[in-house]
């Protein structure tokens, strides 16, 4: 294929689709647009470049010399303030426009900010972007007060984080443990648990309001917790998904840039990818993706729609977590599971849960174990039958069970 295709956001999402098109043999002009210094990886933000150990140039999505070797041109600190399907263009934030056949959006999003009264102080932080991260490590010096408001992913990594830095650390959510649904309420519970045998402080709480005193800012939360006065705050509430542009396009936006399953939006000559896009399969609007991987995928199967070739084979969902030392990946949809079955205890290194029904895993998650869950996520997109006490034996390598 040849034409002009114009990428708009430099995420894991956008450098994916350009990799993959040109890994597929895509012979004609290939623009990134981003609004960032160079595109790179958001999960070392909470955790590594967070911590100081990984600068920002170490977690570049690609090398510098790539976008040369790659023939992909590079336009950044700029961003498209407007498609223009109709004209063959985007337009760019000095009015420039960039002639496009076809583009593909891969705006990410930004972190939400609730409408806390007081969320505007500057002691507030939030955590999506580097700039957000230089930010917030400032605040992290030893000794500081940090109240983290949200449990789930980012804001327990960021926890870990500030408390290996030496900050106090109070994390605060309404759910009593974050991710059951992805994780099963027992591992979910230990995980969870784990931040108090690290040092980290919490409690079931929802914020109310912040004041900014001379000492801190003061949390004000919902009935049964008293207030307490810190030098910094991080929300980490999720994000909203950056859909501004398609919706200012006429695209179809429904809590996300509505596309096929091949990742096509409501306009044929508009594509989406990555954590704003939302995939209709079979008349069902299912919910947005948030995950790294997923963001590949996404990148994976435009790359294939645009280039008419077949799409990747579809695979289960998969994410990681780290903290406090430990490596967490979960891989499948645990809700739709029958029975859960054990591998190891959670004394032990490495442990794993798998979901399982009708003789089949549907889920799996670990603790320390990747190796589980590579084996898991084949068993799932193969189908094979499994023995659950054969699953739930640590003597018996995981890959085994392949052989069915
Ligand atoms: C702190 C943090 C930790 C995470 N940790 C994990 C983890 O451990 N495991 C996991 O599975 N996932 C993790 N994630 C999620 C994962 O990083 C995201 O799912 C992934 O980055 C989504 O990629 P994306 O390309 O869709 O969006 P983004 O990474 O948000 O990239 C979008 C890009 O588009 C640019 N942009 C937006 N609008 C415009 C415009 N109009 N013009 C030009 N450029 C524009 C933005 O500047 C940005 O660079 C984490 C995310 C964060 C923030």
């Amino acid at each position: 294929m040849t034409g002009r295709v114009v990428i708009v956001g430099g995420g894991v999402a956008g450098v994916g689709t350009a990799a993959s098109l040109r890994a597929g043999g895509f012979d004609g002009d290939l623009t990134l647009v981003d609004a960032g210094e160079f595109p790179y990886d958001r999960p070392p933000l909470s955790k590594e470049f967070l911590a100081g150990s990984k600068a920002l140039e170490r977690i570049a999505l690609q090398p510098p010399q790539w976008y040369d070797d790659q023939r992909v041109r590079l336009v950044n600190r700029t961003t498209v303030t407007a498609l223009r399907p109709g004209e063959g263009a985007v337009e760019l934030a000095d009015g420039t426009l960039l002639p496009a056949d076809r583009v593909v959006l891969a705006t990410g999003g930004s972190a939400a900010r609730p409408p806390i009264p007081g969320a505007d102080s500057a002691r507030v932080h939030v955590l999506r972007t580097a700039d957000d991260a230089d930010r917030l490590r400032k605040a992290l010096v030893p000794g500081a007060r940090l109240l983290v408001v949200g449990a789930g992913l980012i804001g327990a990594e960021a926890a870990s984080t500030a408390v290996r830095l030496g900050c106090e650390v109070v994390l605060v959510d309404p759910v009593a443990a974050p991710l059951t649904a992805a994780l099963g309420p027992e591992l979910a519970g230990w995980l969870h648990g784990l931040h108090t045998r690290h040092g980290v402080e919490t409690a079931q709480a929802a914020v109310e309001s912040f004041t900014d005193r001379p000492d801190g800012i003061e949390a004000r939360f919902a009935a049964g917790t008293p207030p307490r006065v810190f030098d910094a705050v991080l929300l980490g509430v999720g994000m909203v998904a950056h859909t501004e542009l398609a919706r200012a396009a006429g695209l179809e936006v429904d809590r996300g840039i509505v596309v096929d399953p091949g990742q096509v939006t409501s306009n044929p000559h508009v594509l989406a990818v990555g954590d704003p896009a939302r995939t209709r399969a079979d008349g069902v609007l299912l919910p947005r993706t948030e995950h790294w991987e997923a963001a590949q995928h996404d990148a994976a199967r435009a790359a294939a729609t645009l280039l008419g070739t077949p799409p990747p084979a579809p695979t289960a969902p998969w994410f990681w977590t780290d903290r406090h030392g430990r490596h967490v990946e979960a891989v499948g949809h645990l809700p739709e599971a029958a029975e859960t079955v054990g591998r190891g205890s959670f004394d032990d290194r490495a442990f794993s849960v798998f979901g399982l029904r009708d003789g089949h895993v549907v889920a799996a998650a670990a603790v320390d174990d990747p190796q589980a869950v590579r084996a898991a996520r084949r068993l799932i997109d193969r189908r094979v039958p499994v023995d659950a006490a054969r699953l739930a034996d640590p003597s018996v390598n995981p890959r085994a069970l392949l052989r069915g």
